[in-house]
């Protein structure tokens, strides 16, 4: 016998068969058994998730000589012929090949014409949506009174683009994409009947790969008996299409997450010399860190997807981040996706996201540095360099939301923030009164009356990080800050600052206990007695103290 490929002869032969579509397969069986038959029915999905073998067995169960049965034998004539694809009454027709008004006129004649041998004339239309318009309009008036003997089953990959007085005569089952776990089971069941081995590592790649597709997961295996005979491992897999290691995407997430920006960057070379593709990598890791989101909101909605291994490492990581740090980063990775697809140099992109990535994470810790300023505020000591941080739980529930919303935006990393918090709290503390003098030529600026006084009546200097200007404010003025800090007011204040310094800005608010707004400073010498103002304040003191720093005037 002359050789099948996989996705052919292991196509799925009765509704029971049919993988990962278990809502679709229920409904039909359902019809067929209490005999309430639509006219017209229409499969939706992407490709390869198994749109044609479903509407084959639906042909099957309708056509079979002991049907109408949800079980259709497979054994007598009719079944055989359908499975075979050449049963005189089920016409299948590709939607992107014939479709002109003189197919759907031909297809009108012979709907006329009753069954050659089964019960029903099936009109199998996969691709439906390439029909013309003048085609579509021809085949509605069949479909709006077509003869008790004939059915159509139609398919198509984008419903979207199928007329909606089509759509509405239609029975419409949306095919989902299939879960990675249930391809790897069914890759298995291939391999225990072609006697191949198939490493469960080396199937689940194979699955992952495949994006949901049975189809094309079936190829890939095809290939790689061709490729690689009878023992298939999980390199061979990744060498063969390029695919990354899931440990790979696992231990680079990590490296990211943990702020260690050479690890990170040696791990994306080993795998560019290895040749991988780095687009792929990339999608790899999104695809990654979108699990991981998942995985924070609900952690067992991804069970079908993932093995076991995999959620261990999600577990882990879940703990580094957080959720509204997670959605950033997933952001920044997409657009340099998008700036990738396009370049030349893709590691280069790579690169560049990655050292990005982990800078912006860290910056989180500035929220960080307040945090444990307020700390020191509120009586405790400063940590010891190396000492863990305060648990977030625990400090947040002494301060109420305050202390919450501000723990959430900070990564709760123990392990990279320290050296950054350090770093960041002295670039705060040595550049204030800068800040302040900057701040006073803006508040020249600002007219004396409008949203944008109201505002900078509110708010304080309270330092610089990189090109961030951060505007303090006290934490009972969060909805008032908040409300008129709009886009437009920020851009106005980041113009202002831009004239006044000579250089860009962006400026960030931040709620902090104890911000004294600007009006109870005397007008005139407003920077100098910040400056004392900022002396004195015993929380300052301890963080000169233990960062070791100054403040400049
Ligand atoms: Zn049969």
């Amino acid at each position: 016998m002359s050789y099948e490929v996989f996705a052919r002869k292991y196509r799925p032969q009765t509704f029971d068969d049919l993988v990962g579509q278990p809502h679709v397969s229920r409904t039909l069986k359902n019809a067929v058994t209490q005999n309430r038959l639509a006219h017209a029915y229409l499969f939706v999905g992407p490709r390869g998730i198994g749109k044609t073998s479903t509407a084959r067995i639906l042909a099957k169960s309708l056509n079979c000589v002991n049907g109408p049965t949800a079980t259709p034998c497979g054994e007598c004539h009719n079944c055989r012929e359908i499975a075979a694809g050449n049963s005189l009454d089920v016409i299948e027709i590709d939607g992107a090949s014939n479709n002109s008004v003189e197919d759907v006129r031909q297809l009108r004649e012979n709907v006329r014409y009753a069954p050659a041998k089964g019960r029903y004339k099936i009109y199998l239309i996969d691709e439906v949506h390439m029909l013309s318009a003048a085609a579509f309009n021809a085949l509605l008036k069949t479909l709006e009174e077509p003869p008790a003997h004939v059915k159509f089953i139609f398919a198509t990959t984008e419903p979207q683009k199928v007329l909606p007085t089509i759509l509405s005569r239609c029975q419409r089952f949306d095919l989902h994409r299939i879960p990675a776990n249930l391809i790897a089971q069914h890759l298995q069941f291939i391999a225990g009947k072609e006697k191949i081995t198939l490493e469960p590592a080396a199937a689940h790649a194979i699955a992952r790969g495949a994006e949901g597709g049975m189809r094309d997961a079936e190829s890939m295996l095809d290939q790689l008996v061709a490729f690689c005979g009878e023992k298939i491992s999980e390199s061979d897999v990744l060498n063969i299409f390029g695919f990354t290691a899931e440990q790979t995407v696992v231990d680079l997430t990590g490296r990211i997450l943990r702020g260690e920006t050479p690890a990170a960057l040696e791990l994306l070379y080993e795998q560019c010399e290895s040749g991988k593709d780095m687009m792929r990598l990339m999608s790899d890791l999104i695809v990654y860190l979108r699990d991981l989101l998942v995985f924070k909101a609900k952690p067992d909605v991804l069970d079908e997807d993932i093995d076991p291994d995999l959620k261990k490492s999600l577990a882990a990581h879940a703990e580094l981040i957080e959720t509204d740090r997670l959605l950033d980063l997933i952001d920044q990775l997409a657009a340099a996706e998008g700036r990738m697809k396009w370049a030349p140099n893709k590691k280069l992109h790579f690169e560049v996201a990655i050292i990005r990535a982990i800078q912006s994470l860290g910056q989180a810790t500035l929220d960080e540095v307040i945090e444990r300023l307020s700390e020191l505020r509120d009586g405790g000591r400063a940590r010891p360099p190396g000492a863990p941080p305060t648990k977030p739980a625990a400090a947040g529930s002494d301060r109420g939301n305050e202390g919450s919303r501000r723990q959430k935006a900070g990564i709760t990393d123990p392990g990279y923030s320290k050296a950054e918090t350090a770093r960041v709290a002295e670039t705060a503390v040595q550049s204030q009164p800068n800040a302040d003098e900057l701040w006073h030529k803006v508040l020249a600026k600002i007219p004396v009356k409008g949203f944008l006084r109201t505002l900078s009546e509110s708010i304080r200097p309270i330092g610089i990080d990189g090109r961030n200007f951060l505007l303090g404010h006290s934490p009972d003025d969060q909805s008032k800050v908040e409300a008129l800090a709009s886009p437009n007011n920020r851009r106005q204040l980041e113009t202002l600052l831009g004239e006044a310094s000579g250089c860009d800005w962006s400026v960030r608010f931040v709620a902090k206990e104890g911000i004294v707004p600007p009006k109870a400073f005397g007008a005139g010498s407003e920077a100098a007695r910040s400056v004392e103002w900022f002396e004195d304040d015993r929380l300052i003191q301890e963080a000169l103290e233990m960062f070791n720093a100054q403040i400049k005037s």
